[in-house]
């Protein structure tokens, strides 16, 4: 009777961690984040496998709360040639005209990721549709490249490692988020006016066909 007693025990223990985890899974996959810092960014990432660098300070970093999360926007740097992620100081604190953060996310040459804010920050500008695109509606993770030549096919100007991390860690997101891939947009297709940014200069129609792969 004591062992049947400490399998029945031992089976609900189980059932309740199979029940705790489907829970969990549901909770993750469908509550958006609402008015709040995204400070489970980190973790999302280096779940999903990924080296992760966190900022200090990154959890109390950006201009408030995040309204929702409802789209995830690609974007290139622009920097410098050399170094994984030169452009971190400018992505965290700025330039002249416009103040830090102005994304949330970095992804370094080496396909390291930089979380550097979990508030809102200044990287989509105007948008087409700023309810799911805008700054308070989407992640902007500015990937590090020198952005020429400025073209929209295939990816061959990207270090393979870095690519493969990019379409990695934008997947992790959007399962962690309820992100549908036809909300990731590049900057460039969710700029307005049309033609106001040209980043990243990958294909994103080939970039969207690998995250539903
Ligand atoms: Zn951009």
């Amino acid at each position: 009777m004591r062992s049947t007693g400490l399998f029945t025990i031992m089976v609900c223990l189980i059932c309740a961690a199979n029940f705790q985890y489907s829970m969990a899974e549901a909770v993750e996959s469908r509550a958006a984040p609402v008015n709040t810092m995204l400070t489970g960014l980190a973790d999302i990432l280096r779940k999903a496998g990924l080296k992760v660098v966190e900022v200090a300070g990154w959890k109390t970093r950006g201009h408030g709360v995040m309204s929702s999360v409802k789209g995830i926007i690609c974007h290139h740097t622009a920097g410098a040639k050399t170094g994984d992620y030169p452009s971190l100081a400018v992505v965290r604190d700025g330039r002249p005209d416009l103040k830090g953060p102005i994304a949330q996310l970095g992804l370094g040459r080496t396909g390291t990721w930089y979380v550097i804010a979990a508030g809102k920050a200044w990287h989509a500008g105007s948008t087409k549709d700023d309810s799911i695109y805008g700054n308070s509606n989407a992640i902007g993770i500015e990937a590090e490249g020198v952005g020429l030549p400025a073209t929209d096919t295939g990816h061959k100007n990207w270090p393979e490692v870095q690519y493969q991390s990019y379409i990695k860690g934008v997947k992790a997101l959007q399962k962690a988020y309820g992100v549908a891939t036809a909300r990731v947009l590049g900057h460039k297709e969710a700029a307005v006016p049309k033609g106001r940014k040209i980043d990243p200069n990958f294909s994103m129609a080939e970039f969207r066909a690998a995250l539903n792969k």
